[in-house]
């Protein structure tokens, strides 16, 4: 039987309404394969963090700079490439006033689509749901002082002028661009967890995960990175952060960074399973080493089977716009007053 197969009972059959304990934890090293940029007002993001875990020890015990990459430039890149997905099979509309359209941040937002249900959404007063996908901050391995360059080079705009166009407004670009870019094979490591999935919605996260290529400032167009998925586990409640499971392995590698991604990729898997088992939280399956190679290479199957992925992605679509018209999308007074218990 496939493994896939066999991790069917671990899911649920419908959405639930209300959380129910059944989180599904990614393990993942995302990799630099060239010269992200991640800042938001010209410079990068940086926090001052200990080095590792261990106080005894005066490598693991040094603060160092290290560069952020916050949540939202980590799951942004992977909703749209779910949402590009979604349209490039035909499940929501291209144009707008198609009755399957759904926009990214908007008022037509479609309440009902696999990203709406499943990442959430918060349009004004019109209603919001909650994101079942869960990420945080993550944080480079190496200091900042190893992981950056301040790069410079022209960067005309799409039309091949100097000038762009933000919110109907025309700003005219510095011709040169001087920015600090993250270097190749800078590693960050995450924890993104779902909760209460299906096996559908499990599917489509994980591939967004895996088909996720391209991560920062989309005019840079040099953000390629790439995810290395080192471990899964099902579990009953959240786990540790990705800063903690950061200073770990830096421990593991006594500070000895410069591995080659491999070998990081198996350590990391060790540290991520020993700090599991650390965990008061009830692991109902963990998979990693081969038992992992074995689904990532399922999962890439269904992926190039446009039938068997049609049918998955089909099956995602029935279950989240059922979820929308048993539970609607809650509006922020209704869900205050589920709060105070009224
Ligand atoms: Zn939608």
């Amino acid at each position: 039987m496939s493994i896939l197969e066999t991790l069917k009972p671990e899911f649920h059959q419908s959405f639930p309404r209300l959380a129910s304990g059944h989180y599904v934890h990614f393990f993942v090293v995302r990799h630099s394969q060239s010269f992200p940029v991640f800042q938001t007002d010209g410079a990068l993001n940086t926090a001052l963090t200990q080095a590792g875990l261990n106080s005894a020890e005066e490598k693991s015990n040094q603060m160092i700079k290290r560069l952020v990459m916050f949540k939202r430039k980590q799951v942004t890149p992977e909703r749209l490439a779910g949402r590009q997905l979604l349209r490039s099979l035909g499940f929501t509309g291209v144009v707008e006033d198609e009755p399957n359209y759904c926009e990214y941040n908007g008022q037509k937002t479609c309440k009902r689509c696999p990203d709406c249900i499943l990442y959430g959404f918060a349009i004004g007063n019109k209603g919001a749901e909650r994101s079942k996908v869960y990420s945080d901050s993550t944080f480079s391995l190496s200091a900042y002082d190893n992981s950056h360059k301040n790069l410079t080079f022209n960067a005309p705009a799409e039309t091949g002028t100097m000038s762009d166009r933000v919110r109907d407004r025309v700003i005219v670009r510095s011709s040169i661009n001087d920015q600090a870019h993250v270097l190749p094979e800078v590693v960050f490591l995450s924890v993104e967890t779902v909760r209460d999935t299906t096996f559908e919605g499990f599917i489509y996260v994980l591939g967004n995960l895996l088909r996720t290529r391209r991560y920062g400032a989309q005019e840079s167009r040099t953000g390629t990175m790439g995810n290395h998925i080192v471990g899964i586990a099902f579990c009953d409640a959240e786990i540790f952060s990705n800063l903690y499971f950061t200073q770990a392995l830096y421990d593991a590698l006594s500070g000895d960074l410069n591995i080659p991604i491999n070998n990081l990729c198996r350590m990391a898997a060790t540290v991520a399973q020993e700090q599991l088992n650390q965990e008061p939280v009830l692991r109902r399956k963990v998979i990693f080493g081969d038992d992992l190679e074995n689904l990532l290479t399922e999962v890439k199957q269904l992926y190039q089977d446009e039938t068997r992925l049609r049918e998955t992605i089909a099956t995602l679509c029935e279950q989240t716009q059922s979820y929308a018209r048993t539970y609607g999308a809650i509006t922020p007074r209704q869900e205050e007053s589920q709060a105070l218990g009224s």
